[in-house]
């Protein structure tokens, strides 16, 4: 038997890719393999949401989606050729306040460099034939492109196989779920007069569904629905011309295809993962989840999946944690992805539903959206994946709020702007948890150092204490820096001295007021083990 590896990563879609960038980064040894002989050379999953590329700024790589993809600002949704709802993207609560359209064979070449500047490959041509699991390792069997089999032990295995995941067979974890009879035909065209290239395009009436999303390529994703009937219904391979005739009808009046470069028809399934985790085997992506691409949030959820997991791996590998951190991956992660699956149910539902009140009510309802900017705001970080709470978490000390307002344990922490350019996020060391320290007055400034120091020498390598000062006079050292009462009571409600511990994923795990170091002091003995120096 071939020696051990910490992480075996079975699948190189979006999800593995970025579970290895990650176990990268944290230095974890990890073999990643895939049983295709090269990524996908398809447009897939072409939505990048800002939640997204908050987790990809942790790895420098935002920066590169951004330059390859194409920033969408608005999404119009019509009835018929009636424009009822104008969607502004701009007032998501992020630094990236907009849809980053991507093909996804692009993202993958992306996050496939990066793992090669950092020395690692995926193993192609390479299928996981077994797992046999035992109590502090994993015994896996893989076959290679010679058909040569070999045998290893990994510490874990990260199931970011697809919807059709062998490791979930293997492990026998059931895939409940439903299969809708709504049909899709998806094709990425080009048409011979441009159309805007910062909107999405949403059009129904009482029959037919249509979505546009230009992409960087200058393609248009173009979605429709194939009603039942309609002689298309049920079939898989149709001539092109069909194809065209079919999308240029949907068209009429509007636009004329020039060509289409890529066509694809898809069936809706909804299902989720029994278990997000038996043992030492962890279920990611599309191997736990999948569901309607209403709102784009497939690949966006897997990548999440890996965000939160992959630093609670890397501390249990590296001895900082105890092993029983890696249950709150299912405890955080099963709601936010059941919450996913009905949502988009519900929007699939409503989206296809044809019945004249349904219709009705759809229409007044996208009417409301557009006039109540609230909601709409609310609409879009919800699509962004900004909002979601870790509600139940076993690692998560809810005990103390700040003020009624303020960001609790279990939220994101808001990626607020504090100066021109300079965001929140900018502050928190990457792949390190952060203890931001807001100090409001001078009587507690030496509390506030004090503090500071003792998180600094006894979490060296763990935690970076940043001093978040309204007072003037403080030194600035690299660990403070200096803002206004203002912005933190405007943009945060919070206005007294307080601790907020940030987690490597951007989550507040704890919080309190003042500056004691008692009770911050336990709940990092619970989160850390003393071989952390
Ligand atoms: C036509 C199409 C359009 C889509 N459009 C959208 C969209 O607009 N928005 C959106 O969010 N999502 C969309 N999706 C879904 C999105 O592509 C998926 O959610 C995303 O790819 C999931 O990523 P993943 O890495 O979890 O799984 P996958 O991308 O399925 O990757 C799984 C990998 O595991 C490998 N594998 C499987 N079994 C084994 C084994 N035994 N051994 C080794 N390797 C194995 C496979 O070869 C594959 O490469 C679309 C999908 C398709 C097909």
């Amino acid at each position: 038997m071939n020696q051990n590896v910490s992480v075996l990563i079975v699948g190189a879609g979006p999800t593995g890719l970025m579970a290895a960038n990650l176990l990268a980064a944290h230095g974890i040894d990890f073999r990643i393999i895939d049983k295709k002989s090269r990524a996908t050379l398809y447009s897939n999953a072409a939505a990048v949401h800002a939640r997204s590329l908050e987790a990809l700024q942790s790895l420098n790589l935002s920066q590169l989606f951004l330059k390859a993809g194409l920033r969408i600002e608005y999404g119009d949704i019509y009835r018929g050729k009636k424009l009822l709802a104008e969607i502004h993207f701009k007032t998501i609560d992020s630094e990236f306040n907009y849809l980053l359209s991507i093909p996804q064979n692009r993202s993958e070449k992306i996050l496939i460099e990066n793992l090669l500047s950092l020395h690692h490959k995926v193993e192609r041509d390479t299928t996981l034939m077994a797992i046999y699991p035992f109590a502090d390792h994993v015994e896996a069997v893989i076959e290679k492109p010679n058909s040569e089999r070999e045998k290893f032990t990994a510490n874990y295995v990260l199931a970011c196989d697809g919807a059709h995941s062998s490791v979930r067979g293997m492990a026998d974890i059931d895939f409940p779920g439903n299969d809708f009879d709504q049909q899709f035909l998806l094709a990425d065209l080009t048409f011979k007069r441009n159309i805007s290239q910062h909107k999405i395009r949403a059009e129904f009436n009482d029959k037919e569904i249509l979505f546009m999303v230009p992409l960087p390529t200058g393609n248009v994703r173009f979605i429709i629905n194939i009603p039942e009937d309609h002689s298309l219904y049920q079939k898989e391979t149709v001539p092109l011309e069909t194809v065209r005739y079919v999308c240029q009808n949907r068209l009429a009046g509007f636009n004329t295809i020039d060509k289409i470069h890529w066509h694809s028809f898809f069936w809706i399934h909804s299902k989720m993962s029994a278990a997000f985790q038996k043992e030492r085997i962890f279920m990611l992506g599309d191997a736990a989840h999948i569901h309607s691409p209403a709102g784009g949030q497939g690949m966006n959820t897997g990548l999440q999946d890996a965000f939160n997991l992959i630093w609670k791996l890397a501390l249990v590998i590296k001895g900082h944690s105890h092993q029983k951190i890696l249950a709150s991956y299912s405890a955080e992660r099963k709601p936010v992805a059941a919450e996913i699956v009905k949502m988009t149910d519900r929007a699939t539902h409503l989206i296809a539903n044809q019945n004249a009140m349904v219709i009705w009510l759809k229409t007044l309802a996208f009417k409301m959206v557009n006039r109540f900017q609230s909601l709409q705001h609310k609409i879009v970080n919800h699509i962004a994946q900004l909002d979601y709470e870790y509600k139940d978490s076993t690692i998560i000390d809810y005990t103390h709020r700040i003020s009624l307002r303020a960001p609790k344990p279990g939220c994101r922490l808001p990626n607020i702007a504090l100066k021109r350019q300079q965001f929140m996020f900018s502050l928190l060391e990457p792949h390190r948890h952060t203890l931001l320290i807001f100090l409001f007055n001078t009587t507690a400034e030496k509390q506030a150092v004090i503090l500071s120091s003792s998180i600094c020498s006894q979490y060296k390598n763990l935690i970076t204490p940043v001093i978040i000062s309204t007072i003037k006079k403080l030194p600035q050292k690299n660990n403070v820096i200096q803002t206004t009462r203002r912005l933190l009571n405007k943009k945060l409600h919070i206005n007294v001295n307080a601790v907020y511990l940030i987690r490597p994923d951007h989550y507040i795990s704890y919080c309190q007021k003042n500056f004691g170091a008692d009770e911050l002091l336990m709940y990092l003995g619970q989160t850390f083990t003393s071989e952390h120096s």
